[in-house]
Parts: structure tokens; C-alpha cells; sequence
């Protein structure tokens, strides 16, 4: 069994905003595979990334080394039905893993926007959602395994290895190749999600109770205007309901979109109109929708887009909106696209979550890029990382930022710690490239 490469390969991620030429890509199926593409990277001194589903927005997993696609490594390895929890191999993409659970009768307790995203992926670079109760995804991980550079496959959990667990459960792809993941599962549910239109003020007047009143409660804010839809979502027993949308449904209304937007690169100040002309079409009544949890929890991205979703610590969520609303009003040159997306999640142990030792709030920024057209984004990216920086913000891993090593080591009291697990696993950099080198050197 050899496993072989494939020259000439182009990667782009899943926004179409970086991509790569590797060396060689490799598509191995076993572990044995893996570690032949190591030996060879070793021998050759080659750098090695993994990619996953792809999906990272930023250049995270891109690589002119050798690349190895673990979308082959994608088996349900065992189902521990009494502790409810399941082995994976990194590989296997969300939306089959729901899917399996689903016949066992089991479910993840949190998930995503996206489900074509691999088990090592979306912890690897502290993939979140909402729901003050809930840490991001990578703390329902209770064991994992890797292969590092030196070939030795490491085994770790809370009781096992706890340090470099505790690194590798958002491992940034700079630990090892991650092998097998096995997650900690609930229930199989059902959610109900209502959507409700509201304001700026009253959600920001309200945030406690809005918290409290529900289990995963998230916001989108409308920028360039007051109009907010809040989004519950909580369990239930009821029936799957699904509110018809022909405007969505018929993808009309991302057409539309996507026209509008094309035409206000030419003339900016539209999207102060286009933001609240959505906002009346789509989200000025009361929507619900129940089915099972993944159902609810994942829903279609369409549009290609760059995107910035810093945490802040929760308690200063009233103060850095605030500050990011005043910036758009006093400066109506800047284009900010819909929606500005704010989620909560509960603080960690994780060395590199953005959660690390406290409850946060992200706020999450996009700019479209209608039919691939660059949309100038300069001022809103430096005046929302300026006021994210200033309260105390921590970048995601897998999303744009200016961040360097010296902001990393303010941010994160673990980074050294996690800095010294990565050189002694990795001493030569293997599993480095050019978006972790800002981050370690
Ligand atoms: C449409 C869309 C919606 C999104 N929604 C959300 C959201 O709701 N919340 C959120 O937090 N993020 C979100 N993201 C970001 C996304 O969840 C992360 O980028 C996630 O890491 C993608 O998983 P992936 O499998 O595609 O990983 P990739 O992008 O392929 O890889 C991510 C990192 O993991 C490494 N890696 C992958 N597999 C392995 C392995 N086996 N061993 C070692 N390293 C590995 C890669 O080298 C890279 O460093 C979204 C992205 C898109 C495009």
C-alpha cells in the first residue's frame, strides 16, 4: 500500500478568496497513508497542511507543500451508546456524521451555520455558534488522536495527555494530523425557531432577559439602520413545521440581492436602502420553523463573502455595538452589508479558544463580493478591529484579522504554553505555512 501524490492540484477555499498550488496533494485513506505522506515530508523537508471541508474564509490551510484532503478518512469508528458518545475519523463531514447520530438516536448539543466542514476542521480553528449555556464546538470534544511530525500518534483526553489536549482541541492544524475525534453527544432533539423583528436599542436595553429567555438566542443587526431580527431557538416536542419563504426557497431573493449590491459598488450609499429594503421584505414578521436540531441549527450560505467575527468579552457587548454603529454614522462613506450576526457563547479551558476563561459575544462582519466583484472594505474592517482590539477582543482563528504574534501573546494567556506543546511536537515547523507564521513568529 504507497500512497500517491497528485502534482498540478489548485486548492481555493469555499469562499473563493485564497488559494494554493501544493507541491503534492494526497488523498489517503488509512494511517498507514498518513504517515508514509510524513515520512516522504520528512525526508524531503516539506511542509504539510491538512484541509478539511476547505471552508476556512482565511488562508489558514493553505499550503505550497504537501497537502493532504482527509475527506477519505471519513468512518464512524464506534458508537458508545451508554456514554453517548461517538469516534470519528477527522475526516467525515458534519452533515453525514448528523445524519449517522441520528440513526442512534444521538445528536451534537451544538453545531455550526455550515455542516460540509470536517470533524478536525471546525475544532481545529474553534468553530462556534450561539448559546450562552454552550462552549464553541470544540468542548464537546472528549478525546482525540493525532500523528505527529516525528510519526508518533499521540492519544489525548481531559484524563489522558490533558496539556496537549487541551491544546489540540482548537489545534490550528499546527499539532499534528489529526486522526480520530470523539465527540460527546446528546439526545437526538427537535428545535423550534422563531424569528421576531426588534430594534437595536430594545435588544441591547433587553440582552439579559432576551439570554435568559432562550437557549440559543442570537441577533442580526441591519446596519446603517435600527431594524434588528432576534432569533430563538429552543427544544421541543411539537411537530416539524416549516414556514414557506418562495422568496428564499426560489433563491429570488439572493438574486436580487446579489443585482443590488453589483449596482451599489457604483454608488455606495445605496446599501443604507438595500439594508433596510431586506429587512422590510424578509424579517418584519413572526417566523417559526421546528424540525431536528441540525436541521435548525445549519442553514445554506449561498454567497461568496469575507468575513471578520471577533470574541469580546459578553459584558462588553452594549458598549462595542454601540461603538460600531456611531462609527457607520459618522462615517456614511463606510459600506457595511447585512447582516452584522452577534451569538454568545460560554467560556472555556481551550488554551487558544477565543472563549478561553470567559463568556463571550461575537460579533461577526461581512462584505459580499456580488458576482466576485470586490467590494472596497478597508475603513469598516480597520474601524471594527480597532473598537474589537479596544474591548478586549480575540480574532476567530479561521477568519480575517491583522493580528500578529505580539497581540496573540496580550490575548491569550495560554499562548505560551501552547507555543512550547508546538515546537516540542513539531520542532521544524512541518505543519506551519504563511497564515501561522504571523501567528508564531
Ligand atoms: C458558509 C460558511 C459558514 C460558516 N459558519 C461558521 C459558523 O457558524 N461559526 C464559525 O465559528 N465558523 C463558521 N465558518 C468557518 C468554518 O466553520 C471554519 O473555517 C472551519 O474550520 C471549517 O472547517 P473545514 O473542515 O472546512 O476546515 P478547513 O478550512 O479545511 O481547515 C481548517 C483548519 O483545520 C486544519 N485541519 C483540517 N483537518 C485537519 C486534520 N485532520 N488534522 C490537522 N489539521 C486539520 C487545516 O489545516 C486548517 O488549519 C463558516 C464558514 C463558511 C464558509
Amino acid at each position: 500500500m504507497t500512497v500517491h501524490g497528485q502534482k498540478g492540484f489548485k486548492f481555493q477555499n469555499w469562499a473563493k478568496t485564497y488559494g494554493c498550488y501544493p507541491e503534492m496533494y494526497f488523498q489517503p485513506t488509512c494511517v498507514e497513508e498518513v504517515r508514509q505522506v510524513l515520512d516522504l515530508a520528512r525526508q524531503q523537508n516539506k511542509r504539510v497542511k491538512a484541509v478539511g471541508g476547505g471552508h476556512s474564509p482565511s488562508d489558514i490551510a493553505c499550503t505550497d507543500g504537501f497537502m493532504i484532503h482527509m475527506g477519505k478518512m471519513n468512518r464512524i469508528l464506534k458508537v458508545d451508546k451508554e456514554k453517548r458518545q461517538v469516534t470519528v475519523e477527522a475526516g467525515i463531514l458534519l452533515m453525514d456524521l448528523n445524519v449517522e447520530l441520528s440513526k442512534h438516536g444521538l445528536a451534537l448539543s451544538n453545531l455550526g451555520a455550515v455542516a460540509d466542514v470536517t470533524a478536525a476542521g471546525v475544532i481545529g480553528t474553534g468553530t462556534h455558534n450561539t448559546g450562552i449555556k454552550h462552549g464553541i464546538l470544540a468542548t464537546q470534544v472528549v478525546a482525540l488522536s493525532l500523528l505527529t511530525a516525528g510519526g508518533t500518534i499521540m492519544e489525548c483526553s481531559e484524563t489522558n495527555n490533558e496539556d496537549l489536549f487541551k491544546a489540540s482541541q482548537v489545534h490550528l492544524g499546527c499539532l499534528g494530523i489529526i486522526l480520530t475525534v470523539t465527540f460527546q453527544c446528546v439526545p437526538k432533539y427537535h428545535l423550534q425557531e422563531i424569528s421576531f423583528p426588534s430594534t437595536f436599542k430594545e435588544v441591547l436595553d433587553n440582552l439579559d432577559s432576551h439570554l435568559k429567555k432562550s437557549e440559543y438566542f442570537r441577533f442580526l443587526w441591519f446596519p446603517h439602520s435600527e431594524n434588528v431580527t432576534v432569533i430563538y431557538q429552543d427544544h421541543t416536542n411539537k411537530p416539524p413545521i416549516s414556514a414557506a419563504n418562495w422568496f428564499w426557497d426560489y433563491a429570488i431573493g439572493f438574486y436580487l440581492l446579489e443585482f443590488l449590491l453589483w449596482i451599489s459598488t457604483f454608488l455606495p450609499r445605496l446599501v443604507h436602502w438595500i439594508n433596510r429594503f431586506f429587512f422590510w421584505l424578509l424579517f418584519t414578521s413572526k417566523v417559526e420553523n421546528r424540525d431536528l436540531s441540525y436541521k435548525i441549527f445549519n442553514f445554506e450560505c449561498r454567497f461568496k463573502q469575507y468575513v471578520q467575527d471577533w470574541a469580546i468579552p459578553i459584558e462588553k457587548t452594549v458598549e462595542a455595538l454601540t461603538e460600531l454603529k456611531t462609527l457607520l454614522e459618522n462615517n456614511p462613506h463606510v459600506v457595511a452589508h447585512f447582516p452584522v450576526e452577534i451569538r454568545f457563547v460560554k467560556g472555556d479551558n481551550i488554551l487558544l479558544s477565543p472563549c478561553f476563561q470567559r463568556d463571550s459575544c461575537y460579533v461577526n462582519i461581512i462584505i459580499y463580493r456580488p458576482y466576485g466583484k470586490e467590494v472596497p472594505r478597508l475603513d469598516y474592517w480597520l474601524g471594527y478591529e480597532r473598537i474589537m482590539k479596544k474591548v478586549g477582543g480575540r480574532p476567530h482563528w479561521a477568519k480575517a484579522h491583522t493580528c500578529t504574534r505580539k497581540d496573540f501573546e496580550k490575548m491569550y494567556p495560554g499562548f505560551q504554553k501552547f507555543c512550547a506543546i508546538r515546537e516540542k511536537l513539531d520542532p521544524t515547523g512541518m505543519f506551519l505555512n504563511a497564515c501561522l507564521e504571523k501567528v508564531f513568529y
